[in-house]
């Protein structure tokens, strides 16, 4: 099996903060991950940042249809050797950056299955990404940082509701999977992780540009989370006054005195079809 710690040393490979190199060391949580995604032999698999090919090699083993995306030119070899030595030879391996990635242009007759243990410093990016593009993708199993998994699960009314929490729950069911302890990787992060899994819903209830302002006014919303809603909708994301949001945050039945973080995902799109013709006069 792969000791990444010995197989990084050999080559002189130093893990890299700038790319959320924590790789995952102990193969039996790699595989009990992969299980609990229950995918079998017709899956078609994405996985962002296979790194030493821990997760790699338990989804190689389910399915013949696997394809990776790492972005550190320096692991490409290791992680050709680490399945040649598993003797597996279907693995279709890219290096590129995934924020630079068309995941659709992967995705051939079926949606894909989207994996990966994140990269810390740009796992929100990533998430988004697959949001705008998920049409390619039917479920996405994710590894966190387990604070940003809570933030991203956290219900209105919580304190830890967000911008993430709002858009994820437009466009999927998540659910936490499994939460895994720092000694499982090298080297050992300092805090806990988290594998969500996001069920994407099969219909968008906007168009795309809707789609494009209501995620504008949940970041709006959410840049002045302890600000009233009338007052931090009011600026240049938006770019309406406050007569006309106090309007249409009313016209939507929502009191305007109310913050972003008591709002739930109906009621961000009520608001975003009251402040729609606003946005295009
Ligand atoms: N999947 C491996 C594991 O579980 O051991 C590695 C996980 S490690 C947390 C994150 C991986 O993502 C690293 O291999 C890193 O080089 C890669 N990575 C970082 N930024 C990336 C990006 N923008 N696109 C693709 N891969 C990236």
């Amino acid at each position: 099996m792969i000791n990444p710690v010995q197989l990084l040393k050999d080559n002189q490979i130093y893990a890299g903060k700038e790319l959320g190199q924590n790789f995952l060391s102990n193969p039996d949580t790699a595989r009990m991950i992969v299980d609990r995604t229950g995918i079998d032999g017709h899956a078609r698999v994405v996985e962002i940042g296979p790194g030493l090919g821990a997760l790699t090699i338990p989804i190689a083993k389910k399915t013949r249809h696997v394809t990776v995306v790492e972005k550190d030119r320096r692991l490409i070899p290791l992680l050709e050797e680490v399945l040649e030595n598993h003797e597996i030879d279907w693995v279709r391996v890219v290096n590129q950056d995934f924020l630079k990635t068309d995941i659709a242009a992967l995705a051939e007759e079926k949606k894909l299955v989207v994996m990966g243990n994140l990269p810390y410093n740009v796992s929100s990016q990533i998430l988004f990404q697959l949001i705008r593009t998920r049409d390619a993708i039917d479920k996405a199993f994710l590894m966190f940082q387990k604070e940003l998994a809570d933030r991203i699960l956290a219900m209105p009314g919580n304190k830890a509701y967000s911008r993430l929490s709002a858009v994820s729950r437009y466009a999927a069911d998540i659910r936490r999977v499994v939460d895994i302890g720092p000694g499982a990787f090298f080297p050992k992060p300092a805090v806990d992780s988290t594998v969500l899994v996001f069920d994407f819903f099969p219909s968008r209830p906007f168009s795309r540009d809707m789609e494009q302002r209501l995620f504008t006014v949940i970041k709006a919303a959410f840049s002045k989370r302890r600000k009233s809603l009338k007052n931090a909708l009011v600026g240049p994301d938006l770019g309406l006054d406050k007569p006309t949001i106090t309007q249409a945050l009313k016209s939507a039945g929502i009191a305007p005195e109310r913050r972003a973080e008591t709002l739930d995902v109906p009621e961000f799109e009520r608001l975003t079809r009251a402040v729609d013709p606003f946005l295009n006069e």
